[in-house]
């Protein structure tokens, strides 16, 4: 019996949980694969790159709401916080069927490494409800954001984690988050969520502000690259809240918007479509589906589209080594998060495809949302053109630091933003040290 040896270690130093391993494939392992590519540019501070690889928190919870038709229904929820070594959690809320915990812990993630590439002094972390909100009424809506909010009341708070709007939510969630905390507090507590409506405390500009920084962080790339956006032909997945806006500001710039795809139809018109229009269309119908001035096509053939500006704007996982291949255009701006898995992103280096990665191209929303936060502190609101000017200068100096960092150490820009934000929330870690 005393010749018992067991196999592993003790005590297990790099032993992840069962629920954090890469073979649990989906955004988490994606992440993890970003994460080891970064590992050898980070020095020292690779002793602590540990603790990128595991979340700090994670709360699921159940979200029960009487329906309309009187009968009980329980949705699954979370709230992950991965990191707040730089400041309080950050990050938003997504409503959709798909959502899952590895969805949840990736999107965490990428928030701790959008923020602290653009240097807003916030950790990172996301939240979900399974759940396909267009077959709840209104009430029913409600509910459960109430019911969620709550739930999640262990770990929101202004100065602890901040939810915002991510897919299908909007403001009005956010008035019903911001009313739910500020119910069980007892006081009115503005700074709790960002992207509200202006009347509650809102920003100016929040609601443009991704697709803005999609659009900033283009321009700064075609400039580099000597792509002429008067003309250029632009494909854009998703056409919500950042690929419309995006699709708009690339219009005015004279680019053609040649296609758009989104869960309703694929759309497309060789000479441009009339994106305010196309908007309009959207607004009224939920959806591109049955646009009048444009051709429908297979959904399939849209990554094939003769294109020079390729932006993904809707889930994750879209583009892969299915379709990477197929992809026309020069630069790819990931308005999404994650649109891209490391096998595509290999796939589009080696075709001289320059890809700006989600954690840097789309954080014009947390940017603003930071511009939220600090405004509903200090009481003080800004004009609309202060809120765009300033966004547009952060954006800026992130991607120039970025694309610098890139040229440097000869990696993609997704590396480079990886190197830059994981020295920022490794430096910050070391310093602050281990407690107890
Ligand atoms: N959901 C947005 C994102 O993925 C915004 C997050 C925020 O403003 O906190 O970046």
């Amino acid at each position: 019996m005393s010749s018992f040896t067991p196999s592993t270690p003790a005590v297990p130093t790099h032993a992840l949980p069962s629920y954090l391993q890469a073979e649990h494939l989906g955004p988490w392992g994606t992440y993890l694969q970003q994460v080891e590519r970064v590992t050898p540019y980070l020095g020292n501070l690779s002793r602590w790159v540990e603790t990128l690889k595991r979340p700090k928190r994670i709360l699921i919870v159940d979200v029960p709401i009487e329906l309309d038709n009187g009968t009980i229904a329980h949705f699954e929820g979370y709230r992950v916080q991965h990191n707040l070594s730089r400041g309080p959690g950050k990050g938003g809320v997504r409503f959709h069927q798909d959502v899952t915990l590895s969805e949840v812990m990736a999107l965490s993630a990428w928030m701790s490494i959008k923020n602290a590439a653009v240097n807003v002094p916030y950790g990172g972390a996301k939240g979900g409800v399974r759940v396909d909100p267009q077959t709840l009424s209104r009430g029913e809506l409600e509910r459960l954001t109430r019911r969620y909010t709550s739930e999640i009341g262990l770990l929101i708070g202004p100065s602890k984690d901040i939810p915002a709007p991510d897919v299908n939510t909007n403001g009005q969630i956010m008035a019903w988050m911001m009313d739910t905390y500020s119910m069980n507090t007892g006081a009115t507590a503005t700074g709790v969520v960002t992207g509200k409506p202006v009347e509650l405390g809102g920003s100016l500009g929040r609601v443009e502000a991704t697709g803005r920084g999609v659009f900033t962080v283009g321009v700064e790339a075609a400039r580099r690259t000597g792509l002429v956006l008067e003309g250029a032909r632009v494909a854009v997945q998703g056409f919500g809240n950042v690929g419309g806006t995006a699709a708009k500001l690339f219009a005015e710039a004279g680019a053609k918007v040649v296609a758009v795809q989104d869960h309703t139809g694929t759309i497309c018109h060789s000479s441009g479509l009339d994106v305010p229009a196309l908007l309009a269309h959207v607004k009224a119908h939920g959806g591109v589906g049955g646009f009048a001035g444009a051709e429908a096509m297979a959904p399939a053939d849209f990554w094939g589209v003769a294109c020079d500006i390729l932006i993904p704007a809707a889930l994750e996982g879209q583009i892969t080594q299915d379709n990477a291949a197929r992809i026309q255009a020069k630069l790819v701006i990931e308005g999404a998060n994650g649109p891209t898995t490391p096998e595509a992103d290999d796939i589009l280096h080696d075709k001289g495809v320059l890809v700006l990665p989600d954690v840097i191209a789309n954080a014009g929303g947390v940017t603003v949302s930071y511009f939220e936060w600090v405004q509903d502190f200090s009481s003080f609101f800004w004009s609309e053109d202060e809120i765009n000017a300033r966004l547009v200068r952060i954006m800026k100096e992130a991607f120039d630091g970025v694309w610098q960092v890139a040229q440097e150490h000869r990696v993609s820009l997704r590396t480079a933003t990886f190197i830059v934000a994981c020295t920022r929330i490794l430096r910050a870690r070391e310093m602050r040290g281990l407690y107890p």
